[in-house]
């Protein structure tokens, strides 16, 4: 077998592998790599060295060799979150190195996605990255272009025996980049392809279902009138990214409302005096917090009933699913400073949820639901996109 050359590159948390010709096309033919291309040899989850994988279908060399013949570019985008020290990077170097070798000839370009960033898959990044700088500036005819994969959403027994799909996150990416979708499974075998379910979160169908959904009424807030005869308690409800820092700035603090917030405060008993203080001083104050729980509110609810103040609780419904998608959305696309939610908090919030009641002592428990606002065409669009 005649050695063919990887030559490797990096970009950021890319990293970038080609061997052989590298002439730029209209017409890409991207894959997954795991379980699309190749597994392991040892039936294990995670190739345990360089040499434990093997071509899924044996056919494969061939056909990409035919690809390129039909004017097509191969290109792997890949995630490998796992690379996450020099050994296991090693092996992984070494063992596309290997892949090569079988391909004889049949030019590659592998990007794969280190890092938990806007590279990784679903997301954009990597296929942008490719178009814009790795194609020689040819345009891609998106129409004549596919995706190959097998993280597709299928469930148990989408063709009796098989078992269901980790992620649908390969067909979400072929989603995001406006290009036809291919399982493995019919592309190199010969099985036929089963009815793909609907994906469990969809950002088009969500805000379809709002679009006659107002925000967030402004008139929530009370007025200064309103609030100087008895002040005001508010307190969010939510999942982080649902919506309640955005109406508690918009909405409510430039009413007056004293923003209690446990980043800004640090500790749930730094919101609880910081809202003390304000009612002292009969001002309102909005509790920006996740609140998930009867006793996470029940302090402030007392505070209320202590200072003679009204109180109401503002639950934001958003599922966890569309909280995941703003979370992901603002952290890697819009690049926001409040960036980083743990999903650890997502967690937490989900285990500890009850659901408010006006019996805890609230005067109202008003629901609202995540209406997306956008300031243009362009951020509407990303918004649309498949996040995570
Ligand atoms: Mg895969």
């Amino acid at each position: 077998m005649p050695s063919t050359t990887v030559q490797w590159v990096t970009h950021e948390t890319l990293l970038i592998a080609t061997a052989g010709d590298q002439t730029p096309s209209s017409k890409i033919a991207a894959f997954d790599l795991d379980d699309t291309w190749i597994v392991p040899k040892s039936k294990r989850v995670h190739s345990k060295d360089a040499d434990d994988w093997k071509w899924i279908y044996v056919g494969s060399p061939d056909k990409l060799r035919a690809l390129v013949k039909e004017g097509f570019r191969i290109v792997v985008l890949t995630n490998q979150g796992g690379l996450t020290n020099d050994d296991k990077e090693e092996i992984f170097r070494t063992k596309v190195e290997n892949i090569a070798a079988t391909l004889d000839g049949v030019p590659l370009l592998l990007v794969a996605a280190k890092g938990r960033d806007h590279f990784r898959k679903p997301r954009l990044g990597m296929w942008e990255y490719f178009a814009t700088h790795l194609n020689g500036g040819v345009e891609i005819d998106l129409s004549a272009s596919y995706y190959v994969g097998d993280a597709a959403g299928r469930p148990n027994d989408w063709t009796p025996g098989f078992k269901k799909d980790w992620a649908d996150t390969d067909r979400k990416l072929a989603l995001n980049m406006r290009v036809d979708f291919h399982i493995p499974e019919t592309f190199f075998g010969n099985q036929k392809t089963p009815p793909l379910p609907l994906l469990e979160f969809d950002p088009a169908v969500y805000l379809e279902s709002v679009v006659d959904k107002a925000a967030p009424e402004p008139a929530l807030a009370l007025d200064a009138a309103a609030r100087q005869q008895q002040p005001d308690v508010v307190v969010f409800v939510g999942f982080p990214a649902s919506g309640k820092s955005h109406a508690a700035l918009k909405h409510f603090v430039p009413n007056g409302y004293v923003h209690v917030n446990q980043d800004n405060c640090r500790s749930r008993a730094a919101c609880l005096k910081l809202a003390e203080q304000s009612l002292q001083n009969k001002s309102s104050i909005v509790i920006d917090n996740t609140n998930p729980d009867r006793k996470a509110r029940e302090g402030y609810v007392a505070l209320a009933k202590k200072y003679g103040a009204s109180v109401r609780c503002l639950w934001f419904r958003a599922s966890l699913d569309l909280c995941n998608h703003n979370n992901a959305y603002r952290e890697h696309i819009q690049k926001a400073d409040h960036s980083h939610v743990p999903d650890v908090a997502f967690a937490s919030f989900r285990s500890r949820f009850e659901e408010p009641l006006v019996d805890e002592g609230f005067g109202e428990v008003i629901p609202i639901d995540f209406v997306p606002q956008f300031e243009s065409d362009a951020e509407k669009q990303s918004w649309l996109m498949f996040h995570f």
